[in-house]
């Protein structure tokens, strides 16, 4: 039996359309885009395409699309490269304020502006795993220059009430950046709304390696690149375009817009699908997120009383899922989302996501739910 791959946070497989799309650029049709000859310029007006087909997706014009090697990149430019330029313009706002549960890259980026003045404030969570409005509404004020929220978070799947937290940064006239890498692709989302934005192409089954940052033409201030190299992407971000992968990424953002609604679809289907064959098998869990708040195909599941690292352990050579935060993986500690989330240290050892993704088949969940309920019950 090969692994069933459960794991679609980490990284989602990549949809054959792209793969087929980026295939002649890596040989047949090599070409740097920025080169004068025709190759060149073919290859141009295929990133241009890619770059149409990813700011479809998300509702913006192309111009507001700079192509970065992925989120991680992308939020680093939003929150670093922001608040550099707000210090070159004189601006005096110190503020940034960002959720408990953001990804480490959003995290560590603001948190290195401290040395800089800044002053970084994180807004907790509900025991759900949602941004709180009511204490977030104290931290904004005539001081935050910019307030950064994901859309949906990595670890638990949780989607953040954004137009209530864009009300409540606008009220102030904060920047408002979002890292919609968790978002694009699973989830309708219209990122015009923002000045700021960042996707990753791995998350909505395209290639690794490529992501991209939005920056609204309306925004009062544009972000300073944090690398310096020839003027690509504006200057936001220098570099040759990695043509195959520029390509692949535009393609899966146009197969994700057509199958959005099937695949909302058949990822909830699945993920319900799971827990009902536990519950048919008496494998006792406990959702940490419940259903109504969570991207579909997601599921944070604790099994009370068994580490995930040890479930994994016994069935990870045949079921694919993960503990945490995959992108902490290999230092075991404690997720800072769960902990946000007031799950105790041994709770939160418990826990393990999953993510039925477009490629999940019924078969494969039923599977799933059998080596589940059979490690849970080796245990009890
Ligand atoms: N933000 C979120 C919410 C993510 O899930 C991830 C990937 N785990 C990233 C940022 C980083 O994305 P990338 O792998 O494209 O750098």
């Amino acid at each position: 039996m090969t692994s069933i791959y459960l794991d679609g946070h980490s990284t989602t497989p990549l949809a054959p359309e792209a793969f087929e799309a980026m295939s002649p650029w890596w040989h047949i049709q090599a070409a740097n885009s920025h080169s004068p000859h025709l190759r060149g310029m073919i290859a141009s007006q295929a990133v241009e395409t890619a770059r149409d087909e990813v700011a479809n997706l998300v509702s913006v014009a192309p111009q507001e699309i700079t192509f970065t090697s992925g989120a991680t990149e992308a939020n680093n430019i939003a929150i670093r490269g922001l608040a550099l330029a707000a210090l070159e313009r004189g601006l005096t706002r110190r503020r940034i304020v960002v959720s408990a549960i953001e990804h480490k890259s959003v995290l560590s980026s603001a948190n290195s502006l401290r040395k800089l003045g800044f002053d970084v404030v994180e807004a907790p969570v509900t025991t759900q795993g949602v941004v709180d409005l009511d204490q977030l509404s104290t931290l904004i004020n005539e001081d935050t220059l910019m307030v950064s929220v994901m859309a949906v978070n990595n670890e638990i799947g949780s989607i953040q009430p954004l137009a209530q937290i864009t009300d409540l940064a606008r009220a102030f006239d904060a920047l408002i950046h979002v890292d919609a890498a968790q978002a694009a692709g699973k989830v309708s989302i219209d990122l015009s709304e923002f000045d700021l934005a960042s996707l990753s192409s791995h998350k909505m089954y395209g290639p690794m390696g490529i992501g991209a940052l939005f920056v609204s033409a309306a925004s009062a201030l544009r972000p300073l690149p944090l690398q310096l190299g020839g003027g690509q992407e504006g200057g936001i971000r220098p570099g040759t375009i990695p043509t195959p992968l520029t390509v692949g990424f535009g393609m899966a953002a146009k197969v994700a817009q057509s199958r959005l609604s099937a695949d909302h679809h058949h990822s909830f289907e699945l993920s319900i699908l799971l827990l009902k064959e536990l519950q048919n098998r008496q494998t006792a869990f406990i959702e940490n997120v419940p259903v109504s708040m969570r991207v579909p195909g997601s599921i944070s599941l604790r099994f009370p009383g068994i580490e995930a690292t040890s479930l994994i352990g016994k069935i990870g050579d045949k079921l694919a899922i993960s503990e945490g935060s995959a992108c902490n993986s290999g230092q075991i500690s404690e997720s800072h989302v769960l902990s946000a989330m007031g799950l105790s240290p041994e709770q939160a050892s418990e826990t393990v996501r999953i993510f039925c993704s477009r490629y999940n088949t019924h078969e494969e969940i039923v599977q799933a739910a059998q080596l589940l309920a059979s490690a849970v019950r080796d245990y009890r």
